[in-house]
C-alpha cells in the first residue's frame, strides 16, 4: 500500500508539471484584444505556488539543524571524518567534470559563434565583489554567522568603495553558516554526551515532528508545483539574438542531459552499485519540486525524504543533503562555463588555452559559492566573466531565459546530491539502518 502511495505521488507530481507548463501556454495564448494575461490573474496564480515555497522554506533551518546534529551525534566520529572526506572529493570533481562537459559542448556547438557587428549590447551590472578571492573571502566569512537568529535570514557581503571595507547585510539565508553551526552543536554534543541529552532529546522531538510537517508539504507539492510553472511568465524579446540564444539553450540543456542521464546514472551504477532506475523512480517528487521551485535550498526537504524513500540512510542523507544543496551544483558549473564561452564568442574573442582551464575552475568555484536559490548562478556567473577578462553586459541577454535554464540546472542539483548520497554510503561502509530511518524506508531497504 505504502508503495502505491508513493507511485501515486510521484504521478501527481509530474501531472502537475505538465499540466502546469499546458496551462500556462494556454493562459498566455490570450485572444486578440487581450494578448496577456491580467496582472489579476497572474498574482492570483501565484498564491497556491507561493504558498507551496513558503511551507518549504519554513522547513528548512529546523530540519537542516536537527538531522545535522542528529546525524552527528549518532555518528562514530571515524565515520563522519570517512564520509566528510569523500563527500568533498565527490562534490569537486563531479562539479568540475560537469563544467569539463559545458567547455567542450560550447566549444563544439559554438552557440554564439557568428556575431555581427553593431549590435545591442545591454546593459552593465553593477555586482561588487566579482574577483574569486573576494568571493571565497566572504564565502569563508559567512561560516560564521554574526548572529545566530539572523543567520535564517540574512549573511553578509564585503565591500569595497572608494578606498573604504565595509559589510553589507544580503537577504537570505546564510546556508554556510547554518552548516557550520550546527557541525559545531553535534560535535560538542558528541564530546558532552550527559549534560546535553536534553538538548539532544529536543532535537529528535523537533526532527519527528518537522519529517510529519514535511510529509503534509510532500502531498501539497503536486498542487503547489502545478501553479509555480503556471504563473511563469517571462516570455521575453530576444529579438535580434534570437538564432543564437536558441542555439544556447540547446547546448545547456543537452549538457544538463548528459550529465542528468549519462554521468550521474553511470557514477550510481559503477560507485554505488545501485540500479538507476528506481532510484531516479524514487527522485521524482524532488525533481519536479527542484523543477517548480528553482531552488535547491527550498527543496532540501524533498531531496531528504526522496532519497531516503531510495534507500539510503539517514546517517548518510542527514549530512550529505543539506551540505550538497549548499556546495555541490553540477548543473550550475556547467551552466557557468556554457555561459562563459556563448559571451566570449558573442564578443567575438577567442580564449586562450590557459583562459579555458581558469574558466572550468572558477565556474566550479562560482557554482560551490552560488546560493541554491533561484538565478544565484546568474549572479556568480559575473565572477567568471572577470576572472578572463569579458564584460558583463551581455548577462542581461542571458537573463531573460534563465528562468527557464535555471529550472533544469537546479534539478541536476539536486539528482548530483541524491546520487552523491548513494556513493557515499557504499564507499564509506554505512549501508546499515540507523535509528533515524523512518520506518517505511527501513521497509524498502529490505
Ligand atoms: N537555482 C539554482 C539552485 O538553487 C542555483 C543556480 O542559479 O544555478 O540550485
Amino acid at each position: 500500500k505504502r508503495r502505491l502511495l508513493e507511485n501515486l505521488l510521484s504521478i501527481l507530481t509530474i501531472a502537475g508539471v505538465i499540466v502546469g507548463i499546458v496551462c500556462g501556454v494556454l493562459i498566455r495564448s490570450g485572444s486578440e484584444e487581450e494578448p496577456k494575461p491580467s496582472d489579476e490573474l497572474v498574482k492570483g496564480l501565484r498564491i497556491p505556488g507561493d504558498l507551496l515555497l513558503r511551507g518549504l522554506h519554513m522547513l528548512v533551518l529546523p530540519l537542516v539543524m536537527t538531522s545535522l546534529i542528529l546525524g552527528l551525534a549518532g555518528n562514530k566520529r571515524s565515520k563522519f571524518n570517512r564520509q566528510a572526506g569523500l563527500a568533498i572529493l565527490y562534490y569537486l570533481s563531479t562539479t568540475l567534470f560537469a563544467a569539463i562537459i559545458g567547455l567542450i559542448l560550447v566549444w563544439a556547438i559554438s552557440p554564439g559563434g557568428t556575431p555581427e557587428a553593431q549590435r545591442s549590447q545591454g546593459e552593465d551590472i553593477d555586482v561588487s565583489n566579482t574577483t574569486v578571492l573576494d568571493f571565497i573571502g566572504d564565502m569563508i566569512k559567512n561560516l560564521i554567522p554574526a548572529n545566530m537568529v539572523a543567520m535564517s535570514h540574512m549573511k553578509y557581503r564585503t565591500v569595497y568603495e572608494d578606498n573604504v571595507v565595509f559589510e553589507e547585510p544580503v537577504e537570505g539565508m546564510n546556508m554556510l553558516g547554518i552548516i557550520f553551526i550546527s557541525i559545531a552543536f553535534g560535535v560538542i554534543i558528541m564530546a558532552n554526551r550527559e549534560e546535553c541529552e536534553p538538548f539532544l532529546d529536543f532535537c529528535k522531538s523537533l526532527n519527528v515532528i518537522i519529517n510529519k510537517l514535511t510529509r503534509v508539504v510532500l502531498w501539497y507539492s503536486p498542487i503547489g508545483i502545478m501553479f509555480l510553472v503556471m504563473a511563469e511568465y517571462t516570455v521575453s524579446d530576444i529579438g535580434e539574438y534570437a538564432k543564437e540564444i536558441l542555439l544556447y539553450i540547446v547546448t545547456v540543456l543537452v549538457g544538463l542531459a548528459i550529465h542528468f542521464f549519462v554521468v550521474l546514472p553511470l557514477i550510481l551504477l559503477l560507485l554505488a552499485k545501485r540500479n538507476p532506475l528506481p532510484y531516479y523512480r524514487a527522485l521524482l517528487p524532488a525533481m519536479a519540486t527542484a523543477f517548480g521551485t528553482a531552488s535547491s535550498t527550498v527543496t532540501i526537504p524533498l531531496t531528504m525524504k526522496c532519497t531516503k524513500r531510495a534507500g539510503v540512510s539517514a546517517d548518510v542523507v542527514d549530512f550529505i543533503v543539506p551540505v550538497g544543496a549548499t556546495i555541490n551544483m553540477d548543473g550550475t558549473a556547467l551552466y557557468e562555463a556554457v555561459a562563459c564561452l556563448f559571451i566570449a564568442q558573442l564578443n567575438d574573442r577567442q580564449l586562450t588555452n590557459p583562459e579555458i582551464v581558469i574558466t572550468a575552475l572558477t565556474a566550479t568555484v562560482a557554482a560551490i559559492g552560488a546560493a541554491g536559490i533561484p538565478s544565484a548562478g546568474l549572479v556568480t556567473l559575473v565572477m567568471v566573466l572577470n576572472a578572463v577578462d569579458l564584460g558583463t553586459e551581455h548577462i542581461a541577454l542571458i537573463l531573460t531565459i534563465d528562468w527557464l535554464l535555471d529550472r533544469f540546472r537546479t534539478m541536476t542539483n539536486i539528482v548530483g546530491d541524491a546520487v552523491g548520497c548513494a556513493v557515499i554510503e557504499r564507499l564509506s561502509g554505512s549501508s546499515c539502518p540507523s535509528d533515524n530511518d523512518e520506518p517505511e524506508f527501513q521497509e524498502l531497504k529490505n
